[in-house]
């Protein structure tokens, strides 16, 4: 009798087995139809057995085992097995996760019919001079064409600009180019030897960095690349692409954000014309994903450039893995799959004996302990490229008064900066016009009824909204409570600095960016077209601005509000602060001049804000480190979060001394803490509370959930939501 036992898209911690007379060894990792319940079901082989601990009555037949794509290969099958262990997480939930949606579907795959563009004998014939200047899009097109005698497949042509989809329209309306149903091929390795694009002669630290990373065996080798912003990091990673890629190996390159990728996707395409490179984000459609995880899977792609998500991606020829910006918490799952695809792709290394590079300006501190402790490799680019670091200065603005929440010294560099023609950012974390709506006479402010949160005044839309759960209302005229109507907007929104500005400045050209202005889809791009080409003076951004982007007109930066995260409950609070004000300090000065940085604050005394000035991350998280080992925290203990959500409070919280109680039944060295309402206690009309227990071992700390966990899925009633979250960022 052959069983095989299948993971399902459920929640629940088991394999289903099956009944599949057909199944052999090499269907592990493939697809499969079953009956589940009175549905069907697509599954994952997991196992083949011969025999189930099942009633074999109950044992109902596989359906079909789909082979219209390759299986999942083994390391990868051991990648989830390790990640649905480690994080507590069904392993049906988490193989089913790592796969492109239409893999997802019931739906055997046709073959993929893509459109492909070539030229027509019109098109062939145009003079490129002819057209005018400004059609960089079309040239770029026609030239790509004319070199592709079988034409090109529309989504590469369309990833070249965000113009390429109209281009191509009106090249189709002219004539000059004709659309091509074809059967899309899944792609072919190739072994040809690739061409490496020289970029700009390598400084002597880049140089040092590439010649270490040669210099060791090939193996298992985690690096920190400790580069301070604009030391230019990412040249030194495409030396390393190159290597591998001339080894006949593949590249997982991990990048935090989407709007990170097409900037650097077309650098590296440009440095690397005859490698099949692919991205892997949520900004892709089901085809596109599905497309290019084939390309990763077969081996044709070199290059895949991705999200966390992609560190699931299968590689057969995987040989070097970079994670770009390792400290971002977007590494880290929030919800459901509480994963670290850092963390993932360190275990994914080892398990394929392959060179790792963790790059940062100021690493997260679990990263630098091990960097420091010998376990990490550490490879420095201490000098900027182009540029002198910023001058950095803290303005007090206990002494200073403040107009719309900035300071003259504030007003005056900008003004002294628009002078010279050169822009200025205003960095503000916060989007809307302010934070919350006050009422002067009673104390009333404007909360969400559904969240712990305010609801946050934007004055555009002449609404407030809540920023958690979605909910909205039109502004009230008069105070709910009293009556008042003189009610204040209190702080400062990216807004409320816009307005401010444009009224300080009328003649200044002010960009806003934040999630409430490029939410337009291509929105961003237009915008950073804007940045480029000078139409702009003044920026004003939250985080959306902090990462990667190169201006080189930017030469002044000005923090608003920094100071609400210095004191911050969260013990991590400093060192994110730290490595976000780097982030936006590197903004200024990429070109020719100094840039200056002034952060408003009314602590400007303070060792983060002196570190910040010194650019000394090393020596601010070694204090950090110190003070973390003295309080008990991570890195040097290692935690759990167990979360709750219920209706009512009392049952989220009755759920947690009940599981503390039970923990405590469990022999090992953990510390369980009280059970406490989250930071946010209430969102969307749910109440949240968590406990946390924590081990100075890993093994030990694994030890005890591994039994607790248990327990907790026979303590938990229907009232009660529950997911351990594990080495979690937030408390
Ligand atoms: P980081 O990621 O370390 O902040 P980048 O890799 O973005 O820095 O590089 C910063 C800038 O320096 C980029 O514009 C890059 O093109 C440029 N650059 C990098 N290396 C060199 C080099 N060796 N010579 C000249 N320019 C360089
Ligand atoms: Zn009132
Ligand atoms: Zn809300």
């Amino acid at each position: 009798m052959s069983i095989v036992r299948v993971a399902l898209d459920v929640p629940l911690p088991t394999l289903f087995d099956y009944r599949a007379t057909a199944a052999a060894s090499e269907d592990i990792g493939r697809r499969v139809l079953v009956p589940f319940g009175k549905k069907i079901a697509v599954g994952v082989i997991i196992e083949l057995a011969s025999t189930t601990s099942l009633p074999m009555q109950r044992v109902r037949s596989v359906l079909s085992i789909l082979r219209d794509v390759p299986p999942l290969p083994s390391d990868v099958l051991a990648l989830l097995k390790f990640c649905s262990d480690y994080y507590y997480h069904p392993l049906g939930e988490v193989v089913l996760n790592a796969l492109p949606t239409r893999l997802r579907r019931r739906q055997t795959l046709k073959p993929d019919t893509a459109s492909r563009y070539r030229l027509t004998a019109t098109g062939r014939a145009i003079d490129a001079a002819s057209l005018l200047g400004r059609a960089t899009v079309k040239l770029e097109l026609l030239r790509l064409l004319r070199a592709a005698e079988d034409g090109i497949d529309e989504v590469s042509l369309r990833s070249i600009a965000p113009r390429a989809a109209a281009a191509l329209k009106t090249m189709t309306e002219h004539g000059w180019i004709e659309r091509v149903a074809v059967t899309r091929k899944a792609p072919q390795a190739s072994t040809a030897v690739l061409r490496f694009v020289p970029g700009p002669a390598l400084t002597n630290e880049q140089r040092a960095a590439v010649d270490s990373l040669r210099s060791v065996d090939a193996g298992f080798t985690p690096w920190l690349l400790l580069g301070v912003t604009g030391s230019g990091k990412t040249e030194v990673y495409l030396q390393w692409v190159a290597d591998t890629l001339a080894c006949g190996k593949q590249i997982l390159l991990l990048v935090p954000e989407i709007n990170l990728t097409p900037q650097l996707e077309a650098l590296v395409r440009a440095r690397f014309p005859e490698t099949v490179l692919v991205s892997l984000h949520s900004g892709l459609n089901e085809s596109e994903r599905l497309h290019n995880w084939l390309a990763a899977q077969s081996g044709a792609a070199g290059i895949v450039l991705g999200t966390r998500l992609a560190v699931f991606t299968p590689l057969p020829r995987l040989g070097f893995i970079i994670v770009d910006e390792e400290q971002d918490s977007s590494f880290k799952q929030t919800d459901g799959l509480r994963y670290s695809a850092r963390d993932l792709a360190l275990w994914r290394a080892k398990q394929r004996a392959i060179p790792i590079v963790l790059g940062s300006a100021t690493p997260a501190l679990e990263t630098f302990h091990k960097a420091l402790n010998g376990n990490y490799r550490t490879l420095a680019l201490t000098q900027r490229v182009n540029a002198m670091p910023p001058a950095i200065e803290c303005v007090d603005t206990r002494r200073e008064p403040l107009l719309d929440g900035m300071s003259q010294a504030l007003l005056n560099a900008l003004r002294e900066t628009m002078k010279r023609g050169e822009q200025s950012l205003i960095f503000i974390n916060r989007r809307g016009f302010a934070p919350v709506l006050m009422c002067p006479s009673c104390g009333w402010t404007s909360g969400c009824e559904r969240c712990s949160a305010k609801l946050v005044l934007h004055l555009q839309d002449q609404r407030l909204r809540c920023h958690h759960c979605g909910h909205q209302e039109r502004i009230p005229t008069a105070c709910p409570q009293c009556g008042n109507q003189d009610l204040k907007p209190l702080g400062q929104g990216t807004q409320r600095i816009d307005s401010a500005l444009a009224r300080i400045f009328p003649g200044a050209r002010i960009l806003r960016i934040d999630r409430d202005s490029t939410r337009r889809k291509h929105a961003w791009h237009e915008m950073r077209r804007q940045i480029h080409a000078q139409e702009v003076d003044i920026l004003i951004g939250t985080q959306i601005l902090a990462k990667g982007h190169d201006f080189p007109q930017l030469n002044l930066v000005g923090v608003i509000n920094a100071d609400s995260s210095l004191y911050s409950t969260d013990f991590r609070g400093s060192e994110r602060l730290f490595a976000l004000l780097t982030q936006v300090a590197g903004r200024a000065g990429r070109g020719a001049t100094r840039g200056q940085v002034l952060i408003q604050t009314e602590f400007p005394a303070h060792a983060l804000y002196q570190a910040l000035r010194r650019d000394d991350y090393p020596a601010f998280a070694k204090e950090l480190l110190a003070e973390r080992k003295q309080a008990g925290f991570p890195p040097f203990v290692y935690q759990a979060v167990l979360r709750a959500e219920a209706l009512r409070r009392e049952t989220a919280i009755e759920f947690l001394i009940h599981a503390a109680r039970d923990g405590a039944k469990i022999e090992g060295a953990v510390t369980i803490y009280d059970p406490v309402p989250a930071s946010m206690s209430r969102r969307a009309g749910i109440e949240r509370a968590q406990l946390t227990v924590q081990s100075r071992s890993r093994p030990g700390l694994h030890a005890f959930l591994r039994a607790w966990r248990v327990r907790l899925d026979h303590a938990a009633g229907r009232k009660v939501r529950w997911a351990l979250d594990v080495d979690p960022l937030e408390l």
